[in-house]
């Protein structure tokens, strides 16, 4: 499952966007290993090919994969004060797997913006150097340890201790370890500390609705100039229209959208582009209890694929009858697509591709 994790100004959308996340709720009981809290937000991905898979195979109940938002903003500015989190809390950051940075793009003299008027290039920095400070705390302490380590030559200290140093130094000019040029290597060996500002970000443009359908505005130009060169996607969605669909029921949502002349909100898109960001990829199972989207990584093999559902699946994987979306769709599920010779029986080395529909054979 991928976790975003949300960071921003205060008065820039945030809660506008979770309370629409919660409204819009996935069924939660679906998703047991979930962490339900306030400040996690779970919204389901959109993928009609879920629905074509329902159609064929009419199955009990349909499961989407799922999206959680995690709302750090606050918990960050207490960790870089060195407030005490819960590890809760701090777990929950730690987990997400990319940062969401919401910029505020949208004048509105009703709502204060903390600064004055919003100034997208400064705003982003305001909160890149609150996240290098939290990264800072992190790696002050580890820095600690490590160099009494390294004194008494232990091996793995010595080798950790020149990327931390060059962390240290970034975070201490307020850079985020996304523009700090780290090498590869080095970021390997900071991997486990989950900094926040080593983890890939995308950027959340809350613009008005007049720009989703038509011309870009200075707010979201002026983004783009800000994150130019940074290889970061900038995402325009609205929070106020997205807080407005959560409330409308599911059909009549295209009419809605229809009649502001906008195609969608934009939620969807920072759900597409974070898979895209992480290089994530679904396949499906299709049984007539659940068809179900599960979430992987490009490039991962079948026991992988298989431990999305249960760790006990990759333990004990045998193998894994394979279809192409396509062929089951158009041969119509398991039986069809059998009877044509286009499931294939694959095994441990397979590379499961975007779409695959996937019944996995294991020992318990
Ligand atoms: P947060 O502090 O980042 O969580 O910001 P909120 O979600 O609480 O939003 C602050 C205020 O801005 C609220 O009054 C919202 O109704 C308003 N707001 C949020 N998104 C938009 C938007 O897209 N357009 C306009 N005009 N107002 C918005």
């Amino acid at each position: 499952m991928l976790r975003l994790g949300i960071v921003g100004l205060p008065n820039v959308g945030k809660s506008t966007l979770f309370n629409a996340l919660t409204a819009a709720k996935a069924e939660a009981a679906n998703y047991p290993f979930c962490t339900v809290e306030p400040n996690v937000g779970m919204v389901e991905v959109p993928d009609p090919r879920l629905d074509k898979l329902a159609e064929i195979v009419l199955p009990k109940r349909t499961v989407p994969a799922v999206v959680q938002f995690v709302d750090i903003a606050g918990l960050v500015k207490g960790a870089s004060q060195g407030e005490g989190l819960g590890n809760k809390f701090l777990q929950n950051i730690r987990e997400t797997d990319a940062i969401v940075h919401v910029i505020r793009c949208f004048a509105d003299d009703d709502v204060t913006h903390v600064m004055g008027q919003p100034d997208p290039a400064r705003d982003k920095e305001i909160i890149e150097l609150e996240l290098a400070l939290s990264d800072l705390a992190t790696v002050e302490k580890r820095l600690d340890k490590v160099k009494r380590a390294a004194k008494a030559a232990d091996k793995e200290a010595l080798a950790e201790l020149p990327a931390l140093e060059a962390a240290n130094a970034a975070l201490s000019e307020g850079k985020p370890l996304w523009r700090a040029g780290l090498s590869a290597d080095f970021l390997e060996k900071l991997g486990g500390m989950q900094l926040l500002t080593a983890k890939p970000v995308l950027y959340a443009a809350n613009v008005t609705d007049e720009e989703l359908s038509g011309e870009e505005g200075t707010y979201l130009k002026a983004l783009r100039e800000a994150v130019a060169g940074e290889h970061a996607e900038v995402v325009p969605f609205s929070a106020k229209i997205e807080s407005e669909l959560s409330e409308l029921p599911a059909d009549e949502r295209a009419e809605f959208l229809a009649s502001l002349g906008i195609e969608s909100a934009g939620l969807d898109r920072l759900i597409r582009a974070g898979y895209s960001l992480l290089g994530l990829d679904t396949y499906f199972t299709a049984g007539e209890q659940e068809v179900r989207a599960w979430t992987i990584h490009k490039g991962d093999t079948a026991p992988k694929a298989a431990a999305v559902i249960h760790t006990d699946f990759e333990k004990g994987f045998i193998r894994a009858e394979t279809a192409s979306f396509a062929d089951f769709v158009s041969l119509g599920g398991w039986k069809g697509a059998k009877e044509k010779g286009a499931v294939r029986s694959e095994g441990k080395e397979y590379v499961v591709q975007d779409g695959d529909v996937l019944l996995f054979r294991f020992n318990v």
